[in-house]
């Protein structure tokens, strides 16, 4: 039986009027019986704040007035009669009693709590908006099923209780009805609420079209699909009809900002299309992503990952030694290092470390580098990007050299990372550079 997994992103379902689209969206397509929905724009934001320790009072007050507006500002468009103020009420009530237990006793458990009350309103507002269209909406709690172990803010899913439990409760309400269900939280064994991390919602749409055995995975954002690189780069950019499962991982991890990077894992355990596009011109189409696709050009996209920093480690005892690279990766592996790129040469090698965006510290901190430092030089070089050519036959690719070096000559190329994967080649450059060389390689790949 054909199934659609569709997921509506924070700003579809912003206000009564995207929700609408989202609704009829929903209605032209007969297959599609389980929505996934984000917080409503904004929501998670404030929900962060009240998470945090010793918020004062009156902002908790505050905070929760402004979410009760965004809420109410929709339900207070809703035609027919409805009971939802009552419950988005009793949910608020809940909410402002933990973000005052928060303040006093800070718990990882309980900011968790308090990040999951935006999709539990959006849920319940928008299984509204869909009977208020004719549809048959219900709400549904997906921590019945979305079962995750208790690493509260980055909780893991247990992917085989999540299977049996969709089949067993989630498949036979599909008979009858459209089910609306949260994405982004969890539960875990001890009947606490979880989140799989900021953006999960993506994830958790993946997760439960595996778990349902979907033929469609629908992700509706606001823009119309994926881009051949950043739109805000170059207006050149343009979104792509349709990209391998490979091509589209490598542009999550190397910073195409539009899927949560694990999205694709389940489609692609399970080979689920997923179809990226805006809820706010559906019209315009999207991205088709897929395991077959019919065109697979050498150059699909251009990605750009800022804050990178760069470790050097070098030793002349490296040399026709063995064991030297064993050891560097054994300290980074007991720091929860992930390395992304790398390259070596006789007596050094040089690696590359992602830093969380929203935060100003580094992940390679004093400490990983003075144990380093006990084997072998060590430097560190901040405020470099990222960018990752993307494609297809990129490591036997001719002409590289006219169309990616030859652009490029005129900066600083501080590493380049080539041959590993089919599907990209990678090199870092000065942050202050970043931009133009994208715009640059962008036009010389993509409008001549
Ligand atoms: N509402 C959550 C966030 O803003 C999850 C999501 O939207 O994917 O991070
Ligand atoms: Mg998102």
């Amino acid at each position: 039986m054909s199934l659609t997994v569709a997921k509506f992103g924070g700003t579809s379902v912003a206000d009564y009027q995207a929700m609408v689209r989202c609704a009829n969206i929903i209605k032209q397509d007969e297959n599609c019986r389980t929505a996934v929905v984000s917080a409503s724009a904004g929501v998670t934001n404030y929900l962060v704040r009240l998470s945090q320790a010793e918020v004062p009072a009156a902002e908790q007050a505050s905070i929760i007035t402004s979410i009760s507006e965004i809420q109410h500002n929709i339900t207070a468009q809703l035609a027919a009669e409805h009971d939802l103020n009552r419950e988005i009420a009793l949910l608020l009530n809940e909410l402002t009693e933990l973000a005052k237990q928060q303040s006093n006793h800070y718990s990882l458990q309980n900011a968790d709590a308090i990040l999951s009350y935006g999709e539990q309103m959006s849920s319940l507002i928008f299984a509204e908006v869909l009977r208020s269209i004719g549809l048959p909406g219900i709400q549904f709690d997906v921590r019945q099923v979305m079962k995750t172990n208790s690493a509260y803010g980055q909780a893991n899913v247990d992917i085989e209780q999540l299977k049996q439990a969709s089949q067993a409760v989630l498949q036979p309400l599909l008979q009858e009805h459209i089910v609306v269900t949260q994405g982004f939280i969890g539960q875990d064994s001890l009947g606490y609420t979880t989140t799989l991390g900021r953006g999960g919602s993506d994830y958790s749409a993946a997760l439960l079209a595996e778990a349902l055995d979907a033929t469609k995975l629908a992700i509706w954002t606001d823009v119309e699909g994926i881009f051949t690189t950043d739109p805000r780069i170059t207006d050149q950019a343009r979104s792509i009809p349709e990209i391998s499962f490979g091509e589209a991982a490598e542009m999550a991890t190397f910073g195409a900002k539009i899927l949560h990077p694990a999205t694709l894992i389940p489609a692609m355990r399970q080979n689920i299309p997923v179809f990226v596009g805006s809820s706010k011109e559906p019209e315009k189409g999207g991205t088709r992503i897929q395991q077959e696709v019919a065109s697979k050009p050498t150059y699909r996209s251009i990605a750009l990952r800022r804050q990178q920093s760069l470790v050097t480690v070098k030793s002349p005892e490296m040399l026709h030694a063995s064991g030297f690279l064993a050891k560097v990766f054994a300290i980074l592996a007991k720091h929860e290092l992930s390395v992304d790129l790398i390259t070596t040469s006789e007596i050094s090698v040089a690696l590359t470390f992602d830093n969380p965006t929203a935060s100003s510290q580094h992940l390679i901190t004093q400490a990983v580098v003075e144990e380093l430092e006990q084997l072998c030089e060590v430097t560190v070089e901040h405020g470099l990007s990222l960018v990752a050519v993307i494609g297809n036959g990129l490591n036997a690719a001719k002409g590289l050299g006219r169309d990616i070096f030859q652009k490029i000559n005129d900066f600083n190329i501080r590493l380049i990372c080539h041959g590993a994967s089919s599907n990209n080649l990678c090199f870092l450059v000065p942050e202050e550079n970043a931009n133009t060389i994208v715009e640059q390689l962008h036009d010389r790949l993509f409008t001549q």
